[in-house]
């Protein structure tokens, strides 16, 4: 095995040329935490958390550090000659943070912030997510520093190769699974499925969230959006939220974002409040989410939309609006202490990977703001994808009402045993949720004999 570090050579490009087939970047705000932890780094951020739920275990500290660092980091050199005629050189990422329970399994992400600090932090996440929902994985990410909003189809197919060309030898169907993540998609999918089986054979299992015509699942692009109005069910439950009495803000209008707004309005809920990365708007009337995607689709703005009631406003205003449900569906750390004393909302699902800084966790606790984590909120990706891989390696397609039915199991039963032992151990439900992962990759790694 190749498992050659390559230094490399941080270089930022700008390209012209819109991407044709490039999911809209839903980025809203800086990924760094504006607060009292303000010098956490992402990882940090992700470790703080790891390290409450690891008291909650007792756990000794000679086992914390196995978990502490990842079990391997690649890092590649990405050059590639851009439509400017000039030699761009981008550094991708893979980060492999824990395989006791399975193959590791995580998505790439393309961004031009993007670094070994936030795919480490990612990586370990999705340890904890694919433990949390039963999901025989282990957890990765990978990322690219690619201003992907920025680059052409043909630069994006190069970028998405040459990465595969460099990382080929640690990944594999029953070693390391990527998948789409913040502005990768189907497509980038496909590019990767296709270059790993110029050298492997075809292999559709190698990569999930594919086009489906390449044996990607029914349900899996929605799947995110699905997972977290799941959550809404069982958290309006205890909150005693009807739908149709339910205003809903979503701040990142991207995939996640807008499958999600789209399936609240679809439940009877009204959306109030949307961003991306070019603005926010509001209505108190609510937000037709079909129609403001059709107007995004046909190139236009998103604080541009006109609708009843609709009017632009800023994002840090988008956040205080008045409603029952915020869903963050975009960079880390837009929640931090100085915005989370602000929100209104009763109710937080994180539809993005580490959305609320630590200090910003204790705020929204001590205000009674009820918070479903990221690790379970957002798991409805790598569910779907973990059944686009059981699907790949039968050589057999499920109806999509199967994919979602078996969806809601998963999620349903994680939210219930996450509730159960924050309910147990009197914990936040973050803290019970990755306590109740790491247990389970502790028994797993216990089980092989590794620790
Ligand atoms: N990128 C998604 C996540 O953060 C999905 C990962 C996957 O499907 O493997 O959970």
């Amino acid at each position: 095995m190749n498992d050659d570090v390559i230094a490399t050579v941080e270089q930022s490009a700008t390209p012209a040329g819109a991407p044709a087939d490039l999911d809209k970047s839903p980025r809203v705000s800086s990924r760094a935490p504006k607060d009292g932890a303000a010098e956490m780094t992402n990882f940090e951020i992700v470790s703080h958390y790891f390290d409450l739920a690891a008291d909650s275990l007792d756990m000794e500290p000679d086992l914390r550090s196995v978990f502490r660092s990842a079990y391997r980091e690649v890092q590649v050199q990405i050059p590639v000659r851009c439509l400017d005629g000039k030699i761009h050189v981008f550094s991708g990422y893979r980060v492999q943070h824990n395989g006791a329970r399975g193959p590791y399994k995580g998505g790439v992400r393309y961004h031009e912030e993007v670094d070994l600090d936030e795919v480490r932090a990612l990586a370990a996440l999705m340890t904890w997510k694919t433990a949390i929902a039963q999901i025989p994985f282990g957890g990765a990410k990978g990322g690219i520093n690619c201003p992907a909003g920025q680059l052409s189809s043909d630069e994006l197919q190069r970028i998405t190769r040459s990465f595969i060309d460099k990382i080929e030898k640690v990944l594999g169907p029953t070693r390391d699974i990527p998948a789409p993540d913040m502005n990768t998609n189907a497509q980038v999918m496909a590019w990767m499925m296709d270059e790993y089986g110029k050298l492997h054979g075809h292999t559709p299992a190698i990569v999930t969230g594919k086009p489906i015509s390449l044996g990607g699942s029914l349900g899996r692009e929605e799947a995110t959006g699905r997972g977290i109005v799941y959550m809404f069910r069982e958290a309006a439950r205890s909150l005693a939220l009807r739908p149709e009495e339910t205003r809903v803000v979503v701040q990142g209008f991207g995939n996640v974002g807008s499958w999600a707004a789209r399936l609240f309005c679809q439940l009877g809920c009204k959306l109030v409040g949307a961003s991306d990365v070019d603005g926010a708007i509001q209505s108190p009337i609510g937000i037709d989410p079909e129609m403001l995607l059709a107007h995004i689709r046909a190139g236009g703005k998103l604080p541009e939309y006109s609708g009843p009631g609709v009017e632009a406003i800023t994002a840090e205003e988008l956040l205080q609006l008045d409603c029952e449900v915020l869903v963050p569906a975009a960079l880390g750390g837009t929640i931090h202490a100085g915005n989370a004393d602000s929100i209104r909302a009763r109710l937080i699902i994180e539809g993005a990977n580490s959305p609320t800084t630590p200090t910003a966790d204790e705020i929204l606790n001590q205000k009674g703001t009820f918070v479903v984590p990221d690790v379970i909120a957002n798991a409805g990706g790598v569910v779907v994808s973990y059944f686009e891989w059981v699907q790949n390696l039968q050589h057999f397609r499920w109806g999509e009402r199967e994919v979602n039915e078996k969806l809601g199991v998963i999620l349903r039963r994680a939210y219930r045993e996450v509730g159960a032992r924050a309910l147990r151990d009197q914990l936040p439900l973050r803290v019970a949720a990755y306590a109740l992962g790491i247990e389970r990759v502790l028994e797993a790694a216990k089980d092989r004999g590794y620790v």
